[in-house]
């Protein structure tokens, strides 16, 4: 399991990203729920990856 699971927060709203939630992965690094991106008003930079939160900690070995 990894730790990072349940301590991530979206920058958005907040709340801690689930393994199974839709997210964007901006080139910073950042991830952020999908349905809040759109949303959001805040200025975000450009987005390198999508997928579910799951895939990101599989394909990217620094959230471990
Ligand atoms: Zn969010």
């Amino acid at each position: 399991m990894f730790e990072i699971v349940g301590r991530l927060c979206c920058p958005l709203c907040s709340n801690p990203v689930q393994p199974d939630e839709k997210v964007f992965l901006d080139i910073i690094n950042t991830v952020i729920h999908q349905k809040y991106y759109y949303k959001s008003p805040r200025r975000k930079l450009p987005i390198k990856d999508e997928g579910p939160f799951q895939k990101m900690l599989l394909k990217y070995l620094f959230f471990q």
